[in-house]
């Protein structure tokens, strides 16, 4: 580009692009101020129902625009935030954020949709994030069944304390889905123990549909095993075209991913697909 641009556009280009933090210790400590600064926001993105193609749920991915280095992706600060502790107030500013969109979209009678929240195992484990949840919904007014909390099989590794946590919420009425599904190691058992309504499937085995065949066995016996024990299931980072034929072939319900549409703004959801 420097040869068909000139220098000037080059060194444009150049100051454009975000710089990595140099250190972990500078990174957290400007993490910690990123709410202050209104650094943080929300992007959604869409995920369709692959019979009939609507649109009914979204999910939250939380952006760092850092004033200094510019935009930082969540896999750089999300580990950092749980290993600090910070998780906690970025989580609860996560879900505060997303119950105040759901709240502002009814009253403006937009139609109603599903929001889900990337929960981490320091949240899920809070002593009080049942009772959070519980009030922020009556903060906001929302009906549960619009909010979706998504865990990983990393929250789930003590089985009382997962128990107890999965049944206050179920019994709040909120949707509870299990993220990045077969990257973990925990035993399958926890799905018949655990109140769970979705499965995501990793975008993982997504990836490989068309060039593994043992990866495809995966997939299908994911979405048969999810649909006998009445859950739905979500396919996660869907590209191509030839990967959603064969979702859809073996009746996953959901697809999310680059090929609908990549996380966007709030504003830009609410133009394509909440006035509609
Ligand atoms: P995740 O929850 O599994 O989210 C899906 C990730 O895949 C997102 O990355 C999304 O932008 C990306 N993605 C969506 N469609 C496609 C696709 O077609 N192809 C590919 N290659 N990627 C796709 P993102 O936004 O960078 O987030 C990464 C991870 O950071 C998330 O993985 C989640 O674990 C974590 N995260 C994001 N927001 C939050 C949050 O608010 N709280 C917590 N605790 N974690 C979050
Ligand atoms: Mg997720
Ligand atoms: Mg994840
Ligand atoms: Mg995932």
């Amino acid at each position: 580009y420097a040869k068909k641009n000139g220098r000037y556009h080059y060194r444009f280009y150049r100051s454009e692009m975000s710089q990595a933090f140099p250190n972990e210790v500078l990174m957290e400590s400007h993490l910690k101020r990123a709410i202050e600064f209104d650094e943080l926001s929300i992007h959604l993105q869409p995920q369709i129902d692959l019979r009939t193609k609507e649109i009914d749920s979204f999910e939250a991915l939380i952006r760092w625009n850092n004033r200094k280095f510019g935009y930082v992706p969540p896999s750089q600060f999300i580990p950092l935030a749980e290993s600090s502790g910070l998780i906690i107030q970025i989580g609860d500013w996560v879900l505060e954020q997303v119950c105040k969109n759901l709240q502002e979209w009814n009253s403006k009678g937009y139609r109603p949709v599903r929001i889900a929240v990337n929960i981490s195992p320091k949240q899920f484990k809070e002593e009080k994030f049942a009772l959070k949840i519980e009030q922020l919904l009556s903060k906001y007014d929302i009906e549960p069944r619009y909010l979706e909390l998504e865990i990983t099989e990393s929250s789930m590794v003590n089985v009382n304390e997962t128990h107890s946590i999965l049944t206050k919420l179920k019994q709040l009425g909120v949707f509870v889905s299990v993220d990045d599904f077969g990257t973990g190691y925990s035993s399958l058992s926890y799905l018949k123990k655990y109140p769970i309504d979705i499965i995501k499937i990793d975008q993982s085995f997504i990836k490989d549909i068309s060039k593994d065949e043992k990866n495809e066995a995966i997939i299908k016996a994911i979405i048969t095993l999810s649909q006998n024990l009445g859950m739905d299931v979500v396919a996660e980072g869907v590209e191509e075209k030839l990967q959603e034929q064969f979702l859809k072939q073996h009746n996953c319900q959901k697809g999310q991913g680059y090929l609908y549409n990549k996380p966007l703004p709030v504003d830009q959801i609410i133009q394509e697909y909440l006035l509609k």
